[in-house]
């Protein structure tokens, strides 16, 4: 399994810093994102260190789906499947990525508007 020694989400991941996990798999790993924008926000994040979707390769096909999969799992599983949900990926700056190892958002709760700002 790659991982990155000064990586925030591998360290998460590793439990050397804390997070509120909401779900795990043998490829993905989830939790609360410390700073919510809506009432549910969570992050899925690959066990193995990818920085981004720029860098995500063919061999990478597995766990990129591992990771939508599981995002639909947790909005079933917390009930707001129904109800609608967003997923959102940013990559580097202008995607306004800020932590280089891949994530998904699963943000819930309230309506989102689109396109986003
Ligand atoms: P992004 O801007 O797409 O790279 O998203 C990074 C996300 O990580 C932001 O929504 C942050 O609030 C979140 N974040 C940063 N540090 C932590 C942490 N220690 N625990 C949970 N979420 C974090
Ligand atoms: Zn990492």
């Amino acid at each position: 399994m790659v991982t990155k020694p000064d990586c925030l989400f591998c360290k998460i991941i590793a439990g050397e810093i804390p997070s509120a996990k909401v779900y795990e798999d043998d490829q993905c790993f989830a939790f609360n994102d410390i700073t919510p924008q809506a009432p549910t926000h969570i992050l899925i994040v690959p066990r193995q260190h990818i920085d981004s979707l720029d860098k995500a390769e063919g061999m990478d096909r597995d766990v990129l789906g591992s990771l939508l999969l599981a995002a639909a799992e947790i909005a079933r599983e917390k009930g707001f499947a129904d109800a609608g949900y967003r997923v959102v990926v940013n990559t580097n700056a202008d995607g306004g990525q800020t932590v280089f190892h891949l994530h998904v958002h699963l943000l819930a709760g309230r309506p989102f508007v689109f396109p986003p700002g």
